[in-house]
Protein backbone atom coordinates (compact mmCIF):
# COMPACT_ATOMS: atom_id res chain seq x y z
CA UNK A 1 0.00 0.00 0.00
CA UNK A 2 1.37 3.09 -0.75
CA UNK A 3 1.69 6.28 1.56
CA UNK A 4 3.29 9.06 -0.26
CA UNK A 5 0.36 11.98 -0.95
CA UNK A 6 -0.20 11.30 3.02
CA UNK A 7 3.25 11.63 3.70
CA UNK A 8 3.63 14.73 1.98
CA UNK A 9 0.15 16.18 3.33
CA UNK A 10 1.99 15.06 7.33
CA UNK A 11 5.04 16.83 6.15
CA UNK A 12 3.31 19.77 5.04
CA UNK A 13 0.49 19.84 7.77
CA UNK A 14 3.74 19.76 10.18
CA UNK A 15 5.36 23.09 9.06
CA UNK A 16 1.86 24.94 10.79
CA UNK A 17 0.15 22.46 13.12
CA UNK A 18 1.70 21.62 15.89
CA UNK A 19 2.60 17.40 15.16
CA UNK A 20 0.75 18.33 11.88
CA UNK A 21 -2.72 17.37 13.43
CA UNK A 22 -5.75 18.70 15.34
CA UNK A 23 -5.84 16.14 17.80
CA UNK A 24 -3.12 14.07 19.59
CA UNK A 25 -4.74 10.82 19.30
CA UNK A 26 -4.62 11.47 15.48
CA UNK A 27 -0.75 11.06 14.97
CA UNK A 28 0.54 7.52 14.19
CA UNK A 29 3.51 8.47 16.30
CA UNK A 30 3.31 5.54 18.34
CA UNK A 31 2.94 2.93 15.77
CA UNK A 32 6.41 4.25 13.77
CA UNK A 33 4.35 5.45 10.82
CA UNK A 34 3.18 8.91 9.35
CA UNK A 35 -1.35 9.43 9.70
CA UNK A 36 -3.36 8.72 6.86
CA UNK A 37 -5.22 11.64 5.07
CA UNK A 38 -8.78 11.00 4.74
CA UNK A 39 -9.96 11.79 1.32
CA UNK A 40 -13.92 10.36 1.33
CA UNK A 41 -16.22 8.01 3.48
CA UNK A 42 -19.05 6.29 2.84
CA UNK A 43 -20.95 3.82 4.91
CA UNK A 44 -18.11 1.26 6.99
CA UNK A 45 -15.44 2.92 4.29
CA UNK A 46 -12.94 5.66 4.52
CA UNK A 47 -11.18 6.49 1.38
CA UNK A 48 -7.19 7.99 1.84
CA UNK A 49 -5.84 10.87 -0.20
CA UNK A 50 -3.42 8.32 -1.81
CA UNK A 51 -6.28 6.25 -3.53
CA UNK A 52 -6.86 3.62 -0.67
CA UNK A 53 -9.63 1.83 0.72
CA UNK A 54 -9.95 0.89 4.24
CA UNK A 55 -12.66 -0.55 6.59
CA UNK A 56 -13.32 2.16 9.07
CA UNK A 57 -13.13 0.78 12.98
CA UNK A 58 -12.38 4.51 14.34
CA UNK A 59 -16.09 5.78 12.90
CA UNK A 60 -14.52 9.18 13.86
CA UNK A 61 -13.85 8.01 17.36
CA UNK A 62 -17.51 6.66 18.03
CA UNK A 63 -19.56 9.34 16.00
CA UNK A 64 -20.08 7.66 13.56
CA UNK A 65 -22.08 4.54 14.81
CA UNK A 66 -24.68 4.41 11.87
CA UNK A 67 -21.40 4.21 9.43
CA UNK A 68 -20.39 7.07 7.47
CA UNK A 69 -22.95 9.07 5.53
CA UNK A 70 -26.22 7.90 6.37
CA UNK A 71 -28.60 9.34 4.45
CA UNK A 72 -31.18 10.46 6.72
CA UNK A 73 -28.40 12.53 8.85
CA UNK A 74 -26.88 13.90 5.59
CA UNK A 75 -30.96 15.23 4.26
CA UNK A 76 -31.49 16.97 7.74
CA UNK A 77 -27.80 18.88 7.10
CA UNK A 78 -28.93 19.92 3.80
CA UNK A 79 -32.81 21.07 5.33
CA UNK A 80 -31.34 23.04 7.91
CA UNK A 81 -28.38 24.67 4.99
CA UNK A 82 -31.32 26.04 3.59
CA UNK A 83 -32.84 27.91 7.13
CA UNK A 84 -29.34 28.96 8.28
CA UNK A 85 -26.03 27.63 9.93
CA UNK A 86 -26.40 29.59 13.21
CA UNK A 87 -28.49 31.76 14.88
CA UNK A 88 -27.05 31.92 18.43
CA UNK A 89 -30.79 32.50 19.55
CA UNK A 90 -33.20 29.61 20.54
CA UNK A 91 -34.55 27.29 18.40
CA UNK A 92 -37.10 24.48 18.19
CA UNK A 93 -34.43 21.75 17.03
CA UNK A 94 -33.18 22.25 20.81
CA UNK A 95 -36.22 21.67 22.34
CA UNK A 96 -36.94 18.62 20.60
CA UNK A 97 -33.26 17.52 21.01
CA UNK A 98 -33.87 18.06 25.08
CA UNK A 99 -37.31 16.26 25.22
CA UNK A 100 -35.29 13.42 22.93
CA UNK A 101 -32.80 13.32 25.62
CA UNK A 102 -35.18 13.45 29.03
CA UNK A 103 -36.98 10.89 27.12
CA UNK A 104 -33.96 8.45 26.51
CA UNK A 105 -31.52 9.15 29.08
CA UNK A 106 -32.85 7.05 32.67
CA UNK A 107 -31.11 9.76 34.64
CA UNK A 108 -32.00 12.79 32.86
CA UNK A 109 -34.47 15.23 33.82
CA UNK A 110 -32.83 18.28 31.91
CA UNK A 111 -29.94 18.80 29.45
CA UNK A 112 -28.17 21.60 28.58
CA UNK A 113 -26.29 21.55 25.45
CA UNK A 114 -22.69 22.86 24.72
CA UNK A 115 -19.85 21.88 21.96
CA UNK A 116 -17.73 18.81 22.60
CA UNK A 117 -17.16 16.80 25.50
CA UNK A 118 -14.76 18.01 27.37
CA UNK A 119 -17.02 21.16 27.72
CA UNK A 120 -19.72 18.65 29.24
CA UNK A 121 -17.62 17.33 31.75
CA UNK A 122 -15.63 19.77 32.77
CA UNK A 123 -19.58 22.04 33.27
CA UNK A 124 -20.90 18.84 34.88
CA UNK A 125 -17.86 19.14 37.96
CA UNK A 126 -18.38 23.02 37.68
CA UNK A 127 -22.02 22.47 38.39
CA UNK A 128 -21.47 19.74 40.94
CA UNK A 129 -19.19 21.83 43.23
CA UNK A 130 -21.65 24.42 43.38
CA UNK A 131 -24.79 22.99 44.30
CA UNK A 132 -22.76 21.39 46.80
CA UNK A 133 -20.61 23.97 47.99
CA UNK A 134 -17.88 20.90 47.48
CA UNK A 135 -14.15 21.62 46.29
CA UNK A 136 -13.14 17.98 46.00
CA UNK A 137 -14.05 15.19 43.02
CA UNK A 138 -12.95 11.77 42.78
CA UNK A 139 -11.99 10.41 38.90
CA UNK A 140 -10.42 7.04 38.19
CA UNK A 141 -7.04 6.33 36.44
CA UNK A 142 -6.96 5.40 32.84
CA UNK A 143 -10.26 7.43 32.73
CA UNK A 144 -10.31 10.73 30.24
CA UNK A 145 -12.72 13.35 30.31
CA UNK A 146 -11.35 15.64 27.82
CA UNK A 147 -8.41 18.31 28.37
CA UNK A 148 -9.66 20.77 31.16
CA UNK A 149 -7.60 21.45 33.34
CA UNK A 150 -9.14 19.80 36.62
CA UNK A 151 -9.72 16.58 34.82
CA UNK A 152 -6.48 16.00 33.42
CA UNK A 153 -4.38 13.77 35.66
CA UNK A 154 -3.93 9.62 34.83
CA UNK A 155 -6.01 10.74 32.07
CA UNK A 156 -6.57 8.03 29.24
CA UNK A 157 -6.30 8.31 25.96
CA UNK A 158 -4.10 10.58 24.39
CA UNK A 159 -2.14 11.51 27.34
CA UNK A 160 -1.45 7.72 28.22
CA UNK A 161 -0.70 6.86 24.56
CA UNK A 162 1.90 9.54 24.76
CA UNK A 163 2.93 8.49 28.37
CA UNK A 164 3.26 12.57 29.27
CA UNK A 165 3.85 12.45 33.10
CA UNK A 166 1.08 15.17 34.07
CA UNK A 167 0.88 17.97 31.77
CA UNK A 168 2.77 21.19 31.81
CA UNK A 169 0.64 24.16 31.74
CA UNK A 170 -1.82 22.98 34.39
CA UNK A 171 -0.85 24.02 37.76
CA UNK A 172 -0.45 22.23 40.96
CA UNK A 173 -3.65 24.15 41.98
CA UNK A 174 -6.12 23.45 39.40
CA UNK A 175 -5.83 19.53 40.23
CA UNK A 176 -5.43 19.97 43.85
CA UNK A 177 -9.18 19.02 44.54
CA UNK A 178 -8.96 16.27 41.76
CA UNK A 179 -9.07 12.94 43.82
CA UNK A 180 -7.32 9.67 41.73
CA UNK A 181 -8.30 6.46 42.53
CA UNK A 182 -7.89 2.88 40.75
CA UNK A 183 -10.87 2.12 38.67
CA UNK A 184 -13.00 -0.74 39.86
CA UNK A 185 -11.90 -0.59 43.53
CA UNK A 186 -14.94 0.21 46.12
CA UNK A 187 -12.87 0.00 48.47
CA UNK A 188 -10.34 2.96 47.62
CA UNK A 189 -13.47 5.32 47.10
CA UNK A 190 -14.70 4.55 50.54
CA UNK A 191 -11.70 5.12 52.23
CA UNK A 192 -11.39 8.72 50.48
CA UNK A 193 -15.11 9.33 51.50
CA UNK A 194 -13.55 8.31 55.24
CA UNK A 195 -11.05 10.60 55.34
CA UNK A 196 -12.77 13.69 54.05
CA UNK A 197 -16.77 13.03 54.47
CA UNK A 198 -17.82 16.51 54.16
CA UNK A 199 -15.46 17.65 50.84
CA UNK A 200 -16.19 15.44 48.33
CA UNK A 201 -18.78 17.12 45.50
CA UNK A 202 -18.65 14.38 42.82
CA UNK A 203 -17.48 11.27 41.68
CA UNK A 204 -16.86 11.00 37.83
CA UNK A 205 -16.42 7.49 35.95
CA UNK A 206 -16.42 6.27 32.62
CA UNK A 207 -19.19 3.64 33.63
CA UNK A 208 -17.76 1.37 30.77
CA UNK A 209 -14.02 2.82 30.55
CA UNK A 210 -12.96 2.96 26.81
CA UNK A 211 -10.04 5.29 27.29
CA UNK A 212 -7.69 2.87 28.12
CA UNK A 213 -8.95 0.70 25.95
CA UNK A 214 -12.18 -1.34 26.97
CA UNK A 215 -12.44 -1.85 30.36
CA UNK A 216 -16.10 -3.08 31.76
CA UNK A 217 -16.89 -2.13 35.20
CA UNK A 218 -16.70 -5.05 37.69
CA UNK A 219 -20.06 -6.33 39.24
CA UNK A 220 -20.74 -4.24 41.97
CA UNK A 221 -18.79 -1.15 41.21
CA UNK A 222 -21.11 1.36 39.56
CA UNK A 223 -23.97 0.10 42.24
CA UNK A 224 -20.93 0.56 44.79
CA UNK A 225 -20.52 4.28 43.44
CA UNK A 226 -24.46 5.27 43.33
CA UNK A 227 -24.55 4.27 47.04
CA UNK A 228 -21.80 5.61 48.51
CA UNK A 229 -22.08 8.97 46.60
CA UNK A 230 -25.61 9.07 48.07
CA UNK A 231 -24.51 8.07 51.76
CA UNK A 232 -21.80 11.18 51.74
CA UNK A 233 -24.33 13.87 50.34
CA UNK A 234 -22.15 13.85 46.48
CA UNK A 235 -23.38 13.59 43.14
CA UNK A 236 -22.52 10.82 40.77
CA UNK A 237 -21.51 11.65 37.08
CA UNK A 238 -21.32 9.02 34.23
CA UNK A 239 -19.28 10.41 32.13
CA UNK A 240 -20.90 9.02 28.64
CA UNK A 241 -19.46 10.54 25.84
CA UNK A 242 -18.44 6.91 24.55
CA UNK A 243 -20.90 5.10 25.94
CA UNK A 244 -23.88 7.27 25.44
CA UNK A 245 -26.05 5.67 22.50
CA UNK A 246 -23.66 3.30 22.39
CA UNK A 247 -23.73 0.70 25.06
CA UNK A 248 -27.65 1.00 24.83
CA UNK A 249 -29.93 3.37 23.54
CA UNK A 250 -29.96 4.86 27.26
CA UNK A 251 -26.67 4.27 27.59
CA UNK A 252 -24.31 2.75 30.28
CA UNK A 253 -27.37 3.87 32.57
CA UNK A 254 -29.56 1.55 31.33
CA UNK A 255 -27.18 -1.23 30.50
CA UNK A 256 -26.16 -1.84 33.90
CA UNK A 257 -29.43 -0.03 35.60
CA UNK A 258 -27.90 2.36 37.83
CA UNK A 259 -28.50 6.13 38.05
CA UNK A 260 -26.39 9.08 38.68
CA UNK A 261 -27.31 12.08 39.02
CA UNK A 262 -25.30 13.53 36.28
CA UNK A 263 -24.24 12.49 33.26
CA UNK A 264 -22.44 13.66 29.87
CA UNK A 265 -22.60 13.32 26.06
CA UNK A 266 -20.77 13.54 23.32
CA UNK A 267 -19.77 11.60 19.80
CA UNK A 268 -22.91 9.96 18.86
CA UNK A 269 -25.61 12.39 19.91
CA UNK A 270 -23.66 14.87 17.44
CA UNK A 271 -24.15 13.00 14.33
CA UNK A 272 -20.75 13.83 13.67
CA UNK A 273 -20.81 17.15 14.19
CA UNK A 274 -18.76 19.34 17.06
CA UNK A 275 -21.50 19.00 19.88
CA UNK A 276 -21.51 17.59 24.12
CA UNK A 277 -24.41 17.85 26.25
CA UNK A 278 -24.63 17.29 30.00
CA UNK A 279 -28.29 16.21 31.87
CA UNK A 280 -29.63 14.98 34.73
CA UNK A 281 -31.55 15.60 38.35
CA UNK A 282 -33.81 19.20 37.46
CA UNK A 283 -32.98 19.98 40.77
CA UNK A 284 -29.64 19.84 40.10
CA UNK A 285 -29.90 21.42 36.30
CA UNK A 286 -31.80 23.69 37.86
CA UNK A 287 -28.77 25.34 39.66
CA UNK A 288 -27.48 26.63 36.37
CA UNK A 289 -27.56 30.13 34.68
CA UNK A 290 -30.19 31.96 34.25
CA UNK A 291 -32.17 29.69 36.34
CA UNK A 292 -29.94 29.27 38.95
CA UNK A 293 -26.17 30.46 39.94
CA UNK A 294 -23.68 28.03 38.47
CA UNK A 295 -22.83 29.91 35.55
CA UNK A 296 -22.06 27.99 32.55
CA UNK A 297 -22.51 29.30 28.44
CA UNK A 298 -21.31 28.92 24.78
CA UNK A 299 -21.70 31.14 21.02
CA UNK A 300 -22.18 27.89 19.10
CA UNK A 301 -24.44 25.76 22.09
CA UNK A 302 -27.60 24.45 20.53
CA UNK A 303 -26.19 24.61 16.85
CA UNK A 304 -29.32 24.32 14.43
CA UNK A 305 -27.36 22.14 11.97
CA UNK A 306 -25.90 19.76 14.54
CA UNK A 307 -29.09 19.06 16.93
CA UNK A 308 -30.80 18.51 13.02
CA UNK A 309 -27.73 16.16 12.69
CA UNK A 310 -28.19 14.73 16.00
CA UNK A 311 -32.04 14.57 16.00
CA UNK A 312 -31.58 12.29 12.85
CA UNK A 313 -28.70 10.06 14.46
CA UNK A 314 -30.94 9.37 17.41
CA UNK A 315 -33.94 8.49 15.62
CA UNK A 316 -31.88 6.18 13.15
CA UNK A 317 -30.99 4.13 16.74
CA UNK A 318 -34.69 3.87 17.67
CA UNK A 319 -35.33 1.73 14.99
CA UNK A 320 -36.01 -1.91 16.27
CA UNK A 321 -32.64 -4.03 16.03
CA UNK A 322 -30.53 -1.86 16.36
CA UNK A 323 -28.56 -2.48 19.18
CA UNK A 324 -29.66 -6.22 18.69
CA UNK A 325 -27.23 -6.07 15.69
CA UNK A 326 -24.87 -3.92 17.16
CA UNK A 327 -24.12 -6.66 20.02
CA UNK A 328 -24.32 -9.52 17.14
CA UNK A 329 -21.20 -7.92 15.24
CA UNK A 330 -19.80 -7.36 18.97
CA UNK A 331 -19.60 -10.69 19.87
CA UNK A 332 -18.83 -12.06 16.36
CA UNK A 333 -15.66 -9.58 16.67
CA UNK A 334 -14.82 -11.17 19.92
CA UNK A 335 -15.00 -14.56 18.84
CA UNK A 336 -12.91 -14.06 15.63
CA UNK A 337 -9.97 -12.35 17.87
CA UNK A 338 -10.51 -14.93 20.58
CA UNK A 339 -9.78 -17.53 17.80
CA UNK A 340 -6.83 -15.45 16.30
CA UNK A 341 -4.70 -15.16 20.26
CA UNK A 342 -5.15 -19.06 20.22
CA UNK A 343 -4.24 -19.89 16.72
CA UNK A 344 -1.05 -18.10 16.78
CA UNK A 345 -0.73 -18.31 20.53
CA UNK A 346 -0.33 -14.93 21.08
CA UNK A 347 -0.44 -13.57 24.42
CA UNK A 348 -2.97 -10.78 24.53
CA UNK A 349 -6.85 -11.22 25.75
CA UNK A 350 -9.58 -8.85 24.74
CA UNK A 351 -12.40 -7.19 26.46
CA UNK A 352 -15.57 -6.18 25.29
CA UNK A 353 -18.99 -4.61 25.83
CA UNK A 354 -21.14 -4.24 22.92
CA UNK A 355 -19.71 -2.59 20.30
CA UNK A 356 -16.96 -1.19 21.84
CA UNK A 357 -13.40 -4.17 21.38
CA UNK A 358 -10.23 -3.81 22.82
CA UNK A 359 -7.11 -6.36 21.72
CA UNK A 360 -5.31 -6.10 24.50
CA UNK A 361 -1.38 -7.76 24.17
CA UNK A 362 -0.51 -9.08 27.98
CA UNK A 363 -1.81 -11.91 29.69
CA UNK A 364 -4.49 -10.29 31.12
CA UNK A 365 -6.80 -10.11 32.74
CA UNK A 366 -7.47 -6.31 32.21
CA UNK A 367 -9.65 -4.58 35.11
CA UNK A 368 -7.73 -1.21 35.28
CA UNK A 369 -4.84 1.18 34.12
CA UNK A 370 -2.12 -0.83 35.68
CA UNK A 371 -3.26 -3.92 34.17
CA UNK A 372 -3.64 -1.94 30.47
CA UNK A 373 -0.25 -0.33 31.15
CA UNK A 374 1.34 -3.83 31.23
CA UNK A 375 0.88 -4.12 27.87
CA UNK A 376 3.39 -4.80 25.10
CA UNK A 377 2.97 -1.82 23.09
CA UNK A 378 5.58 -2.32 20.97
CA UNK A 379 3.81 -5.36 19.84
CA UNK A 380 0.79 -3.62 19.42
CA UNK A 381 2.25 -0.92 17.40
CA UNK A 382 3.44 -3.83 14.76
CA UNK A 383 0.00 -5.27 14.39
CA UNK A 384 -1.31 -1.90 13.86
CA UNK A 385 1.29 -0.98 10.50
CA UNK A 386 0.21 -4.85 9.99
CA UNK A 387 -3.52 -4.01 9.67
CA UNK A 388 -2.98 -1.17 8.04
CA UNK A 389 -1.23 -2.77 5.35
CA UNK A 390 -3.92 -5.00 5.18
CA UNK A 391 -6.82 -2.03 4.80
CA UNK A 392 -8.09 -1.74 7.92
CA UNK A 393 -8.31 1.44 9.68
CA UNK A 394 -7.79 0.86 13.58
CA UNK A 395 -7.39 3.61 16.14
CA UNK A 396 -3.52 4.13 16.59
CA UNK A 397 -2.67 3.19 20.56
CA UNK A 398 -3.21 0.44 22.52
CA UNK A 399 -5.56 2.37 25.00
CA UNK A 400 -8.57 2.82 22.39
CA UNK A 401 -11.21 0.86 21.48
CA UNK A 402 -12.24 -0.53 17.99
CA UNK A 403 -15.46 1.24 16.99
CA UNK A 404 -18.14 -0.94 15.17
CA UNK A 405 -21.08 1.02 13.41
CA UNK A 406 -24.22 -0.43 11.85
CA UNK A 407 -23.13 -0.29 8.36
CA UNK A 408 -20.43 -3.13 9.32
CA UNK A 409 -21.37 -6.54 8.10
CA UNK A 410 -20.77 -9.90 8.97
CA UNK A 411 -18.06 -10.01 6.29
CA UNK A 412 -15.93 -7.61 6.95
CA UNK A 413 -15.82 -8.55 10.61
CA UNK A 414 -14.79 -11.93 9.54
CA UNK A 415 -12.03 -10.66 7.11
CA UNK A 416 -10.91 -8.29 9.60
CA UNK A 417 -10.37 -11.19 12.33
CA UNK A 418 -8.79 -13.43 9.19
CA UNK A 419 -6.24 -10.50 8.54
CA UNK A 420 -5.33 -10.68 12.38
CA UNK A 421 -4.65 -14.16 12.02
CA UNK A 422 -2.07 -13.66 9.38
CA UNK A 423 -0.91 -10.40 11.28
CA UNK A 424 -0.06 -12.28 14.70
CA UNK A 425 1.55 -15.28 12.96
CA UNK A 426 3.63 -12.81 10.47
CA UNK A 427 4.50 -11.35 13.79
CA UNK A 428 5.30 -14.26 15.45
CA UNK A 429 7.19 -15.95 12.89
C1 LIG B 1 -13.95 11.83 23.83
C2 LIG B 1 -14.26 11.87 25.28
C3 LIG B 1 -14.38 13.08 25.98
C4 LIG B 1 -14.03 14.41 25.35
O1 LIG B 1 -14.87 14.73 24.29
P1 LIG B 1 -14.36 15.83 23.21
O2 LIG B 1 -15.54 16.03 22.33
O3 LIG B 1 -13.19 15.18 22.53
O4 LIG B 1 -13.97 17.04 23.96
C5 LIG B 1 -14.81 13.04 27.29
N1 LIG B 1 -15.09 11.88 27.91
C6 LIG B 1 -14.96 10.70 27.28
C7 LIG B 1 -15.33 9.44 28.00
C8 LIG B 1 -14.53 10.65 25.96
O5 LIG B 1 -14.35 9.48 25.36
Amino acid sequence: MKHSVSEQDFQKACASIPGGVNSPVRAFANVDCSPVFYDHAQGSHVWDVDGNEYVDFICSWGPMILGHRPAAVDAAVRAQLDKGVSYGAPCEAEIEMAQEICRIVPSAEKARMVSSGTEATMSAIRLARGFTGRPKFIKFEGNYHGHSDALLVSAGSGVATFGIPGTPGVTDGAVADTIVLPYNDLEAVEKAFQAQPDSIACVIVEPIAGNMGVVAPADGFLAGLRELCTRYGALLIFDEVISGFRAALGGAQERYGVLPDLCTFGKIIGGGFPVGCFAGRADVMSALAPEGPVYQAGTLSGNPVAMQAGLAQLRELQKPGVYERLEELGARLEAGLNEAIERTSTRACVNRVGSLCTLFFTDGPVRNWDDAAACDTQMFARYFRGMLDRGYLIAPSQFEALFLSVAHTEEEIDAFTTAVVDVLGDIAR
